[in-house]
């Protein structure tokens, strides 16, 4: 009450100026004292007043502690609760009963252990962790932890000791921030397109590895790079582009194993860190598994896509010694890759680059000639002799070149092995060729050559059952031609391959017989359904005798072994003749017809039945020269 000492002042200054009025004056003072101090009524209301604000006060504070987002709890000096608000009960799933101030922090923490764990903790347990965590909490003075639930939940817990012995609790529940902060530290790390590692953290990986690999044991970088991405993407716009790169990405997430990291460095490429890679082999296999399995059509967003991927592969640490030596090899060898026609996969060879960058006009046409349609394939009818009719047609390629004409295969299809191209323009020639089979008689096969790059480098039994299901032809109605360099080349590999085809259904024939040195070897090496003894003998006969035995001991080979016999190059009838004598199964030649464009197959049919029935009206002269010469071998 100041302002009542005040007014006590100024009177007893007042007293002091006017002493003649001294003793009137102590009686008014001591009057207006009487007046100024409170009744006891007053007091009371004071009091009273003092006791509702307390009132009010508390009853805020008690709504403020229980609609607080954080917990609270008081303990005192024996570790008794003192009080806790609601958030508390809520954060723990407190009975009443141990809300209740009195109740031991043992009881609270025994029931809060056996609601989480499911185990109950004896009461010595339960007292030991309230004694250390007394004791660290006077050390520090201040303690902090956070305690994750099995429910996701995640609560901070922060204990300020008091004077008194005892200690309040905040319990705040973090669990949305450290969501926010997961978030944050994915994306820094993750491409948010195809949720793998984006580039910076890939890099990061790759540094990593190179500072704790085992020497012992090195790893690879593959550099993957999807073909002819952006004509999807421009053809079929970004939301299938996008979706596209997504199921890419999946893929290759399930080709990988434990240790190995993918990412995406950006558009359409993809990066591959194989760990563990002890042999070379290991990166090879690898490639060859992406390959495969992104050359599985994708279904994105009702679109049914196609597409083929190059890979360059480095190894570490023969290759490079730092991330930057390793990419720029990887580069290196991707481009070499892409330049010998994609779809393939190429390990880091030094030297090897130069040589593929040399410009070469017709391999750096040929790169384009599939993807501008100057590809086309023709079709010669292979004659079944005995029944007489058109038992197969064989898909034989050609080059529409802009500007030189029609190219024919001897010309650019040894460029297409050296450049690797051939694996990609047999995948296109297998597809088509089974699309036109389709429009042929049941009963009519075709026949599809490949090269031994493709029986090496590419899945080609994949490629073949894949090739087979999208166009619905029957495996029995195909038939695949290899020559003898492809068994020359002994590849374990190719056996299997080959094997595996017989066994789906498709006939495997040995083309251009008799050419290679040694070719009866490999009639061994595989159990071939067909031979097709090469043009240069059936050429010369009847006049050249050692190739008309050749031609016969042939057939009778082919016999013994249970195979059909083919005989090509048949031009004329005294040849065709011949063969026939000589007990081929079938014939192809000019004398037949040409290779025709697949418009031509109905008239082709037709000729070929013509050819056969004139050949028993043939001059009788020169088909009983043949056969006379070939019966006297
Ligand atoms: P090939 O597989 O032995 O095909 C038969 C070749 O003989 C074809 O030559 C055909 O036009 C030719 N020919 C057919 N009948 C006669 C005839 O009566 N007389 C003569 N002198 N020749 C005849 P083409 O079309 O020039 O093909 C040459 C080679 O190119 C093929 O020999 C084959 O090895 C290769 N080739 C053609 N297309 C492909 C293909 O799609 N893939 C692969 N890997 N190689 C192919
Ligand atoms: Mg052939
Ligand atoms: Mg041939």
């Amino acid at each position: 009450m100041p302002h009542v000492s005040q007014r006590v002042l100024r009177i007893a200054q007042s007293k002091g100026q006017k002493n003649r009025l001294r003793d009137d004056s102590v009686s008014a003072a001591s009057d207006e004292t009487a007046r100024l101090q409170p009744t006891l009524e007053q007091q009371l209301g004071i009091l009273t007043r003092q006791n509702q604000k307390l009132e009010q006060l508390n009853a805020c504070f008690e709504a403020a502690l229980e609609h607080m987002g954080r917990g609270l709890s008081m303990f005192d000096a024996d570790q008794r609760l003192v009080m806790c608000n609601k958030a508390y009960v809520d954060i723990y799933v407190l009975p009443a009963s141990l809300a209740r101030p009195g109740t031991p922090l043992i009881d609270i923490m025994r029931y809060h252990t056996l609601r989480l764990s499911g185990e109950e903790i004896s009461k010595d347990i339960a007292t030991e962790w309230v004694r250390d965590h007394l004791s660290r909490l006077q050390q520090a003075g201040h303690r902090e932890e956070v305690q994750c639930f099995p429910d996701g939940r995640v609560i901070r817990v922060t204990y300020e000791p008091l004077a008194d012995g005892g200690w309040v609790d905040i319990q705040e529940d973090i669990t949305a921030q450290r969501r926010s902060d997961e978030k944050i530290e994915w994306l820094a790390h993750h491409d948010t397109l195809t949720e793998i590692s984006n580039r910076f953290h890939f890099r990061k990986r790759l540094e990593h590895q190179f500072e704790t690999y085992d020497p012992r044991q090195g790893f690879a970088l593959l550099w993957l790079d999807l073909d002819r991405f952006k004509e999807i993407n421009d053809r079929l716009g970004h939301i299938v582009g996008d979706g596209l790169l997504k199921s890419v990405a999946a893929r290759l997430r399930g080709s990988m194993r434990a240790g190995d990291v993918v990412g995406r460095l950006g558009g359409d490429e993809f990066a591959i860190l194989q760990v563990g890679v002890d042999r070379d082999d290991l990166a090879d296999n690898l490639a060859r598994r992406i390959l495969q399995t992104i050359r599985r059509p994708h279904e994105v967003h009702g679109h049914r896509l196609h597409i083929d991927a190059s890979i360059g592969i480095a190894l570490a640490p023969q290759h490079g010694q730092d991330p930057e030596q390793l990419f720029a090899c990887a580069d290196m060898a991707l481009y070499q890759a892409k330049s010998q026609g994609r779809g393939i996969h190429t390990i880091y060879a030094p030297g090897a680059v130069s040589e593929a960058a040399t410009p070469n006009p017709l391999r750096a046409e040929l790169l384009e000639a599939l993807d501008r349609d100057e590809l086309v394939l023709h079709y010669q009818p292979i004659v079944d002799l005995k029944e007489g009719r058109v038992s197969s047609f064989e898909a034989l390629m050609r080059w529409k070149h802009p500007s030189r004409g029609m190219i024919p295969p001897s010309e650019f299809i040894p460029i297409a092995e050296e450049t690797r191209l051939i694996v990609r323009m047999g995948t296109w020639a297998l597809r088509q060729a089974c699309i036109d089979a389709n429009d042929w008689p049941d009963d009519t096969k075709v026949a599809v050559n490949l090269s031994a790059i493709q029986l090496e480098s590419g899945d080609i039994y994949e490629i073949v059952t894949e090739v087979l299901a999208e166009t619905g032809l029957p495996a029995e109605r195909l038939q695949l031609e290899i020559t003898e360099t492809v068994l020359m080349r002994d590849h374990a590999r190719t056996q299997e391959v080959l094997r595996k085809l017989d066994e789906l259904g498709v006939l495997i024939s040995l083309d251009d017989f008799g050419t290679c040195f040694a070719s009866l070897n490999y009639l061994r090496s595989f159990p071939f359904k067909k031979l097709k003894i090469d043009r240069s003998f059936v050429r010369d006969i009847p006049e050249q005798h050692d190739c008309v035995a050749i031609v016969k001991s042939v057939a009778d080979l082919a016999r013994e072994l249970n195979m059909r016999s083919v005989a090509e190059g048949v031009e004329t009838a005294a040849s065709l003749a011949a063969v026939r004598a000589a007990g081929y199964s079938e014939a192809q030649g000019f004398y037949f017809s040409p290779p025709v464009r697949a418009s031509g197959i109905k008239r082709a049919i037709k000729q070929c039945a013509l050819r056969m029935a004139a050949l028993d009206t043939t001059v009788a002269g020169s088909k009983a020269t043949a056969t006379r010469d070939i019966q006297s071998k």
